[in-house]
């Protein structure tokens, strides 16, 4: 059996449904297909999910929301009216929507998420109900009734364990199952979302629960690209990649398949397959265990901006049992994780996401440091971009490294970082943010178009 998950754009108007109902009925083994909420239908369209956070925000401050509201049920409306299905699907979806907005706002995180979460549940409600009315033996199935449990971070649940033997019984269940994508429960039955793109990581739970034997992941592009496409023209398709590579590449910007949806297909070892709904016929991508690297020892190059970077040092260092973990407390006293720690003999650097800092943190943090570590200089720099290089082969192909810091001085930026996993399926190197477009550019030169470079 195959899971499908099928993102936004692809349920985003009537005539992508219509696309989604061929793909299901052009293979009887694709039984369950998991659904976002409505997306964009064109360029400058706003995604029904980002309409429900505005309508859930408007809401709790207590403003008038009946336009907005009366927006996001026209999505769907549109939707039934051309897909023939009636009123009373739009009845139900509007009904829905109103118990939502007049539940108890005493928990502001819950009362979001149950907002959030009426994207992607509508959807699955309507497509469902179309399928039904072109003959398809579909069933909607929600995801407390079926088992999908998740602990208890609003806006970002993970799922629980005992979810996967629970959600197992879809495999025995007849007909289409379809499952609403972003969202489950606590065991006490409250509704929490999983991070934003998340029902990815919903179609991969459930990939990995009844076995399947592909989950595929329908989007708008036929497969995943071994850079930026809007940065660089046309770049390499990727025909198959390794779960490792992927999830270095969605760390760095790629967001075509969430990273959090590769664990739970990587445990139980289910093929990916980013497709294209509106070009089914393209192979797409095939992430996989494991691939033969000789030929292409680069996957892919990635680049992504908002770091920070906390500069630590102090003489002795390194004989100071402790003091990384102190360090590391303070940061996490304040919530801060880190990505990267690259270190000197007396210094080091933690390299952090931005948007965890707020002049308020940072201040408090170097205070404790001076304070409590009695470090000799500490400061934090923002503006910094990480671009990451990625490739099964680069743990045994000789000048990777060489090559990759070559290209970046051609393009006369200074390399702030270098960082190498001890897996080294990825080399990292932090640059400023206003570099990074040409170290991409230069960098894919170098490993994709050789011929190209002087
Ligand atoms: N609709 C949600 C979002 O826009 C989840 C998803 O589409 O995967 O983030």
């Amino acid at each position: 059996m195959k899971v499908c998950k099928f993102g936004g754009t692809s349920v985003a108007s009537a005539q992508q449904i219509k696309k989604v109902t061929a793909i299901i009925q052009s293979d009887p083994s694709r039984r369950i297909v998991v659904v976002s909420a409505p997306g964009k239908r064109f360029s400058g369209d706003v995604k029904v999910t980002d309409l429900l956070i505005e309508l859930a925000h408007k809401a709790l401050a207590g403003d008038s929301v009946e336009a907005l509201l009366a927006t996001v049920v026209e999505r769907y409306a549109q939707l039934a009216e051309e897909l023939n299905l009636g009123n009373a699907i739009v009845d139900l979806i509007t009904q829905d929507l109103w118990s939502r907005l007049s539940a108890d706002k005493g928990y502001k995180e819950l009362y979001m998420d149950r907002i959030k979460a009426s994207g992607e549940d509508n959807s699955a409600k309507l497509i469902s109900a179309y399928f039904v009315s072109v003959g398809l033996p579909a069933e909607y199935r929600n995801p407390w009734d079926a088992g999908l449990l998740v602990n208890d971070l609003p806006g970002r649940a993970q799922a629980l364990p005992e979810s996967y033997s629970r959600l197992s019984s879809l495999q025995d269940a007849d007909g289409i199952s379809v499952f609403p994508g972003f969202f489950g429960y606590t065991r006490d039955g409250v509704l929490r979302t999983f991070e934003r793109g998340g029902s990815d990581i919903t179609g991969a739970i459930i990939a990995a629960s009844v076995k399947a034997e592909l989950y595929e992941n329908f989007t708008d592009v036929d497969c995943v690209f071994a850079a930026n496409p809007t940065v660089i023209e046309n770049p390499a398709e990727i025909a198959q990649m390794t779960y490792r590579e992927m999830r270095e590449l969605s760390y760095a910007g790629f967001a075509v398949f969430h990273d959090e949806a590769l664990m739970p297909a990587f445990k139980e070892a289910i093929p990916v397959c980013v497709k294209n709904t509106n070009h089914p016929a393209a192979a797409g991508t095939m992430i996989v265990r494991e691939r033969d690297s000789s030929e292409r020892p680069v996957t892919g190059i990635s680049a992504d901006s908002g770091f920070s970077t906390l500069y630590v040092s102090k003489y002795l260092m390194n004989r100071e049992i402790g003091f990384g973990r102190k360090l590391l407390q303070i940061l996490e006293d304040d919530d801060v994780s880190y990505e990267h720690i690259p270190s000197g003999i007396d210094n080091l650097s933690v390299i952090i996401r931005s948007h965890q800092l707020t002049p308020a943190k940072e201040a408090r943090i170097i205070q404790r440091i001076k304070d409590e570590l009695q470090a000799d200089d500490i400061h934090i720099r923002s503006d910094f971009s990480m671009v990451v290089l990625v490739g099964e082969g680069m743990n045994n192909t000789t000048g990777l490294a060489a090559r990759a810091a070559g290209a970046i001085a051609r393009t006369g930026a200074n390399i702030e970082m270098i960082n190498q996993g001890s897996s080294e399926v990825s080399l990292v190197f932090g640059v400023l943010k206003h570099d990074e477009t040409k170290i991409l550019k230069e960098l894919y030169r170098e490993f994709f178009e050789p011929a190209l470079v002087r």
